[in-house]
């Protein structure tokens, strides 16, 4: 049976790279069925609510969602469960997606647009998975004043072993599709929950022999990630430290412009994204890079749709088109997203 694919534009560039997406997959002829609706400032502004109900029941009934972005400045001044970006915490909520996976790779050509010196920077080919459903930022927390009469805040950082347990698997299993290599990255010399995350850890990698893993201090990874790149392949970490770590990780490739994510549930079923977002500041103009929803697009179809081979020529394509000179501004060209879409299709 045909798969669904909901395409949730959303705000500013969002529609604009979710197009060029759309193209991308449209040129591949895999017989999927795709499905719009409006989301974030676009759907308050025709229904009223950042995820109208139509909205949210396309995306459970989907096979998998790709989504643009959303945020609008003419959205700042309502209630915050009307804001536009309410929408994507609504959908992570409801589609239960607690595996996040961020690749990070330079492309051949790209290396001078890293913050990194270009021979450390050219190195980068890592995957960080991050649990999204637990830690610290869902636990018991709260603001009270001490018997000293100081204000005191506390947010209790807590997983039980389920929960670390499958975000394992999914990064045992991200791991063996790569280089077969897991680095587990925790703060065990000091944090109980950390403690309890390296022993589950350690349990599920006996399920994978093929799997080498490795276990790094919090601290130490942050360190390697800006020292020595190359040397990671697939990280799995918490939610607190996969935050920082995801950013510090994507800021080493250069341009925003080019980061894909994917958000998992259980059965693999997808949220599909670029990390950016809606950029108004450059929305409309046709300025905004597409290749991160691009991106998005073939990770939907190699982790969703089980479709390896079109996902490796989707990737094939923007490498080739990146390594033809074509470049929207961010990457210090003066191709418009539709001219950078045109190329990553002419290399199809
Ligand atoms: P942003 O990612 O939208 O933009 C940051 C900077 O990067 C801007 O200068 C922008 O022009 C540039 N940029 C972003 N994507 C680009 C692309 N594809 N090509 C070229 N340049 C690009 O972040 P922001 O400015 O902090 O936020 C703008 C709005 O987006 C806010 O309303 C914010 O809440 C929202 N937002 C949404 C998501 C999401 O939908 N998942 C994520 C982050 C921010």
């Amino acid at each position: 049976m045909s798969k669904t694919i909901a395409i949730l534009p959303g705000d500013g560039i969002g529609p604009e790279v979710t197009r060029e997406a759309r193209r991308v997959l449209d040129a591949l002829d895999l017989g999927l069925t795709f499905a719009e609706a409006p989301v974030g400032g676009a759907a308050y502004h025709a229904h009223g609510h950042p995820l109208p109900e139509a909205t949210l029941d396309l995306a459970k009934r989907a096979d998998a969602i790709l989504f643009g972005a959303v945020g609008d400045p003419s959205c700042d001044a309502l209630e915050r469960h009307l804001r536009p970006e309410q929408a994507i915490l609504g959908l992570r909520k409801h589609l239960v997606t607690f595996a996040n996976l961020r690749p990070a790779r330079i492309f051949p050509g790209l290396e001078d647009a890293s913050t990194l010196k270009p021979e450390i920077a050219g190195a980068i080919d890592l995957v960080i998975v991050r649990e999204l459903n637990g830690d610290v930022y869902f636990g018991e927390k709260g603001q009270r004043t001490t018997d000293a009469g100081l204000r005191e805040g506390h947010d209790l950082m807590r997983y039980d072993e389920a929960e670390v347990r499958r975000i394992a698997h999914v990064g045992f299993q991200t791991a063996a599709k790569r280089r077969g290599k897991l680095c587990s990255v925790d703060k065990a010399n000091v944090l109980e929950t950390s403690q309890l995350w390296r022993d589950v850890v350690i349990e599920v990698a006996a399920e994978y022999p093929n799997v080498e893993l490795t276990h790094m201090y919090v601290d130490n990874a942050a360190m390697q990630l800006v020292r020595n790149p190359g040397g990671f392949d697939t990280i799995v970490t918490g939610n607190l430290f996969g935050d920082i770590l995801s950013d510090q990780a994507s800021m080493c490739v250069g341009s925003i412009g080019m980061l894909p994510s994917a958000s998992l549930d259980a059965q693999g079923k997808g949220l599909y994204e670029p990390i950016h977002g809606s950029a108004p500041d450059i929305a409309g103009q046709g300025k905004a890079n597409p290749c991160a929803a691009i991106l998005s697009a073939a990770m939907m179809l190699r982790h969703s749709l089980d479709m390896a081979a079109p996902a490796d020529r989707i990737e094939a394509a923007v490498a080739a088109a990146l390594r033809s000179g074509v470049r929207t501004p961010d990457l210090g060209g003066g191709a418009s997203t539709g001219a950078m879409g045109d190329a990553v299709l002419a290399a199809l």
